[in-house]
């Protein structure tokens, strides 16, 4: 998958740049249950535009200049960070950075006064990233600006979705009637609720597994098919989507009996990988737990897309941000 980003460029009919007959209407991106499949295209449509922006020798337009977005990311964070950095950088955004430890609400302020204090500067756009679930709705209640949901708790993470199904659609070339496994612990992880989302909007076939304990109930309200081992999820697929065990919400929690364990039953290998398609792609959001859910070849191996999926994920954070800003022009 090396040539990744000059192969295969799909034809968008464009007007001065900008795909035709985009379709927008959000004011925030807080999930993916509020976006139709028009909408979804348009972000895709779009992160293919800005990627062939990400791929010049000077990787800047000045499309979002004179804007200001706060990223205020009270959860650790390395790739969605960094890439939401990157992107409001090469659209030429103003942009500051808040985390948890260094601002005020270490010192007792409470989440609402932060954001209050950040809205009386006038950002037009807030990226927030928060440990619960419902923070960026909560946020989007109360202020002006646009608010991007960048990860709230085991809820839900719409940019890397997003990122999982342009990747997937580049690579495959259509999502429609491909056949998608996502394993692990899907009852903490918001990337799979998304993704689960996502897919089935946009016609794919979703198949889950993990240890029955990292199964929430009422999993087939997605329109997913549920399967107990990891054999039957990957028999046949077009795309694996190996997820981490989210240790950092379980507490106290043991969901299974030990990581060797784990590892043996639900970690990805080359030899497990020969059940899917031939051409099949595995993807994972990261940040991977080497040798647990997949085996460090399979991670480097020539099926993965995983180093894609954070290209991308620039060029669909651009889409985001460009959409969110109220459609300045693409130069
Ligand atoms: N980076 C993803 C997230 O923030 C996946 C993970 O942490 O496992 O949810």
């Amino acid at each position: 998958m090396g040539s990744w980003c000059s192969s295969g460029n799909r034809h968008v009919a464009t007007e001065g740049g900008i795909p035709k007959a985009m379709t927008f209407q959000q004011r925030h991106l807080l999930d993916i249950e509020s976006l139709t499949v028009d909408e979804l295209t348009t972000v895709f449509d779009l992160a293919d535009r800005f990627l062939e922006i990400s791929e010049r020798p000077i990787k800047k337009v000045p499309t979002l200049r004179g804007r200001t977005v706060v990223n205020l990311f009270m959860e650790p964070s390395t790739r969605t960070r960094v890439s939401f950095e990157v992107a409001e950088k090469r659209l030429s955004a103003d942009s500051v950075n808040i985390s948890a430890s260094g601002s005020s609400t270490s010192k007792g302020e409470t989440l609402l006064d932060t954001v209050r204090n950040i809205e009386a500067m006038n950002p037009q756009i807030l990226v927030v990233r928060h440990g619960e679930a419902g923070a960026p709705h909560f946020i989007a209640d109360r202020v002006d600006a646009a608010v991007i949901n960048a990860g709230d708790g085991a809820h839900a993470h719409p940019t890397q979705a997003l990122l999982d199904c342009a990747t997937m659609r580049r690579a495959l070339g259509s999502i429609r009637g491909r056949e998608v496994a996502i394993v692990g612990d899907i009852a903490h992880s918001r990337v799979a609720r998304s993704n689960m989302v996502a897919l089935s909007k946009l016609g794919a076939r979703v198949r889950v597994s993990g240890p029955r304990t990292m199964l929430p109930p009422h999993l087939e309200d997605f329109g997913v098919e549920i399967v107990d081992s990891l054999p039957q999820a990957l028999e046949g697929v077009d795309v694996v989507m190996m997820l981490r065990i989210q240790a950092e919400r379980l507490g106290n929690k043991c969901l299974f009996a030990s990581t060797r364990e784990y590892a043996r039953t639900f970690g990805l290998t080359n030899a497990t990988l020969e059940l899917t398609k031939p051409e099949a792609i595995v993807m994972h959001p990261g940040p991977i737990n080497r040798g647990v859910e997949m085996a460090p070849e399979v991670a480097d191996g020539p099926r993965s897309v995983i180093l894609n999926q954070v290209t991308y994920g620039v060029a669909v954070r651009m889409a985001v941000l460009y959409l969110l800003a109220g459609s300045p022009p693409v130069e």
